[in-house]
């Protein structure tokens, strides 16, 4: 069943469409025409089933409480393609993030990859382990051997400021 068509049996609620809405900054999604320019550039639309053009339809017809719950918000990968190619501002991507932080605040189920993301940041700053490549003769080189800088661990300070963004 895809998203619009659950859709049919919920209610819009547009106080929290507000709500979303106030999140937002040079980004009207009611000025969408639906001409799906987003979804045919949209980096997420093959593999995971992310349609921004349908995100923004349900955003402004005021079903955030759904949008939040759902699965569909946390595709997305953050590539700003839609926005670039909105001709409107309506910015899928900018309603995607509003809708998160919605979620997030509503706490609502959070997939697990982001969880481990704010681990890794906790822990080293980067959202991914330091790695270590192998050369096609199969030689490793870390950082120190890649001559790149050294990892700068996140202090207490950092810690600190990230947990109260994250409302921690
Ligand atoms: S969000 Fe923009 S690109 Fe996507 S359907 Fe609406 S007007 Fe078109
Ligand atoms: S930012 Fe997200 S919704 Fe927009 S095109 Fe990229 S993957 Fe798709």
């Amino acid at each position: 069943m895809s998203l619009i068509d659950l859709m049919t049996m919920a209610k819009p609620n547009r106080e929290l469409r507000e709500k979303l809405y106030s999140r937002l900054w040079r980004v009207h999604p009611d000025e969408c025409f639906q001409c799906m320019r987003c979804t045919s550039g949209c980096t997420s639309l093959k593999l995971l089933e992310l349609k921004p053009h349908e995100i923004i339809l349900l955003a402004s017809s005021g079903f955030i409480e759904e949008l939040a719950s759902s699965d569909i918000i946390w595709a997305c990968a953050s590539c700003l393609k839609c926005r670039e190619r909105c001709p409107q501002k309506a910015s899928p991507y900018d309603v995607i993030i509003a809708l998160r932080n919605l979620a997030v605040e509503r706490e609502a189920k959070i997939p697990e990859h982001y969880m481990k993301a704010v681990a890794q940041i906790l822990d080293n700053g980067l959202t991914e382990n330091v790695q270590t490549v192998t050369s096609r003769k199969m030689e490793p080189f870390d950082r120190e051997k890649l001559r790149l800088p050294s990892i700068q661990y996140p202090d207490d300070r950092f810690k600190a400021v990230f947990m109260e963004i994250l409302g921690g």
